[in-house]
């Protein structure tokens, strides 16, 4: 089943240099993709545009079948909150919050206990090797505990999509393999899982590779 869709997607940020032209992809519910390419070619741009962030220039993305490329704001942050997951490639999480918080902070505005939210968020944080940073601020932990930390923050909420810039990056062999098994684990639940990654161990366990 595809979860997710680009249709001839066509986007600049500056008109004399395109990025993609008529670039088009399925992306199905179970599978894992890696997404490759030369630094500065548009792999964090395209999973900007497949996560509804930025508008294409041309073109369609569709969620479910849905086009919602051209949604309002508020149209399109709502498709992301109910079923996306993102992992932005520096983590992005919000330095006043405790991890633990950072975790939390999109489900606040679903329906469900807090209680299940944090058992669910520590369960994570002990697959994902950073437990003992639960009450830490992300100003205390490392570039790979963060990330680790970004990751739990996108699974909590179950996505159907995932979509995660260079998860990886900054992992030894062993961190990056529970990273790979919960991406996998992800796909497993039905997400669609589309990574941006120069890691070649994780292109190999990847199902499918796109090279931009
Ligand atoms: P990659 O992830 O493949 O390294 P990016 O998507 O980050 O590539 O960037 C693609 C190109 O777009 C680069 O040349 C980058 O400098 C440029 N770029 C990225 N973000 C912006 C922006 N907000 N405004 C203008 N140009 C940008
Ligand atoms: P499927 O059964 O969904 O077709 P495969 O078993 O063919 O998946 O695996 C595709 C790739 O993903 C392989 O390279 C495999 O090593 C890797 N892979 C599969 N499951 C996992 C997992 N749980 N953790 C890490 N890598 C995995």
């Amino acid at each position: 089943k595809v979860a997710l869709a680009a249709r001839e997607l066509s986007f600049r940020y500056d008109p004399a240099t395109p990025l993609l032209e008529n670039w088009s992809a399925e992306f199905h519910s179970g599978e894992v993709v890696a997404v490759t390419g030369p630094s500065g070619r548009g792999k964090s741009t395209l999973l900007y545009l497949l996560g509804l962030m930025l508008k294409p220039s041309n073109g369609e993305i569709l969620l479910d079948g849905r086009a919602l490329h051209d949604r309002s704001d508020r149209e399109r942050a709502a498709a992301r909150a109910g079923r996306y997951g993102f992992v932005f490639q520096d983590a992005a999480l919000d330095p006043s919050r405790t991890v633990l918080d950072n975790i939390l902070e999109t489900t606040l505005y679903r329906g469900g206990r807090r209680d299940d939210f944090v058992r669910r968020a520590d369960a994570l944080m002990e697959q994902l090797g950073v437990a003992l940073r639960r009450d830490a601020k992300p100003g205390q932990v490392s570039g790979g505990q963060a990330q680790r930390i970004a990751l739990c923050r996108a699974l909590i909420g179950n996505p159907g999509v995932l979509l995660a810039d260079e998860p990886t990056g900054n992992l030894d062999p062993a961190s990056s393999d529970v990273v790979v098994q919960a991406l996998h684990e992800q796909a497993g639940r039905g997400a669609a899982v589309v990574v941006v990654t120069h890691d070649p161990t994780l292109v190999e366990r990847c199902h499918r590779r796109i090279e931009l």
